[in-house]
């Protein structure tokens, strides 16, 4: 929630609020005459302070008085059924009292985490791709142990220098379908977005028809699109699965070459996953895109058999 929602928010607390005890007051007579008394003899007391006391009851005495009002107010309250915060904001926060800060520029834990819910939300991650994390990255599928091993620790590195905002090498993880690419990618996002970076995870036929779009229907464009456009080229962390997967047209090349260029020179990273094997990449595009792509990053490279097709035979032969 935006910081003008969480005001407008706050606004129909405190009005309900005000509905709240009106209410009460109407139901309770005698709850309502002890609130006034209360306030009554607050003010009186404000009052002697300043020498203008008109009560002429002593200071001691007008604490007595409150004092015993508070225990009137407690044991009808009680007798009522009533809750004990009945004359508090109902704050769906009680810390911060949905302002989202506690102190000056504190976040609070609520804003905290509404913050990663939005950044979730946005980063285009699937149901099951936001449960996948390192932890969940079971090297018992793989034959070679240490190849994976040392994978898994090159990805937690990465997103480790990401969250820390160092600059990192990329990655270009590699290999075919069905081999956990894309669960490793995802914990790398789910990783990162945790720690406040911003994430964007797109298939790359999804990136390419975003921009066909764009290219194609320039002007009749909303905001919303332009924003969601430029949070490719802007975003802290891009995440491209499946490159390779599209038809290499000019358009394409020219397109993927503009955005990895661009990435280059804001020293935004980036996570592509792929089919491809590094010396296709010039193949299938053209040099000076694979001279940006394999110039910039590191390679993770999966061999071996299917997972999804070794899970779906140990599921059949367990059954
Ligand atoms: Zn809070």
């Amino acid at each position: 929630m935006s910081l003008s929602g969480r005001a407008l928010k706050r606004k129909k607390k405190i009005a309900e609020w005000v509905v709240r005890i009106e209410a009460l007051h109407k139901k309770y007579p005698r709850l309502e005459e002890i609130s006034r008394l209360f306030a009554q003899m607050s003010l009186e007391i404000a009052l002697m302070g300043m020498g203008k006391g008109k009560m002429g009851m002593s200071h001691e005495e007008l604490l007595k008085g409150q004092e015993t009002l508070q225990a009137e107010k407690s044991a009808l309250m009680k007798q009522y059924n009533l809750p004990n915060n009945m004359y508090n904001v109902w704050w769906d926060c009680e810390k911060c009292q949905d302002t989202g800060f506690i102190g000056i520029g504190e976040k609070c834990s609520c804003l905290l985490q509404e913050e990663i819910q939005t950044r979730l939300k946005c980063s285009g991650l699937g149901p099951e791709q936001k449960q996948q994390t390192f932890n969940t990255f079971s090297l018992d599928w793989y034959e070679d142990k240490e190849r994976y091993r040392l994978i898994l620790q090159q990805s937690i590195n990465f997103a480790e220098e990401i969250c820390e905002r160092k600059k990192a090498e990329n990655l270009f993880v590699c290999g075919p379908i069905g081999i956990g690419k894309t669960h490793l990618c995802s914990a790398i996002a789910n990783y990162v977005l945790k720690a406040g970076v911003n994430v964007v995870y797109l298939k790359s036929g999804k990136i390419l028809e975003m921009l066909r779009e764009y290219k194609f229907n320039l002007d009749k464009f909303e905001k919303s699109f332009h924003n969601e456009l430029k949070s490719l080229f802007r975003v802290d962390l891009l995440i491209i699965d499946d490159l390779g997967t599209e038809v290499a047209t000019d358009f394409v090349r020219e397109q993927l070459f503009y955005l990895f260029d661009e990435r280059i020179n804001y020293q935004l990273p980036w996570v592509i996953s792929t089919n491809l094997m590094p010396n296709e990449i010039g193949k299938t595009y053209e040099d000076r895109l694979s001279d940006r792509i394999m110039g910039t990053s590191k390679i993770l490279k999966f061999t071996g058999q299917s997972i999804r097709q070794l899970k779906a035979i140990s599921m059949k032969s367990s059954k």
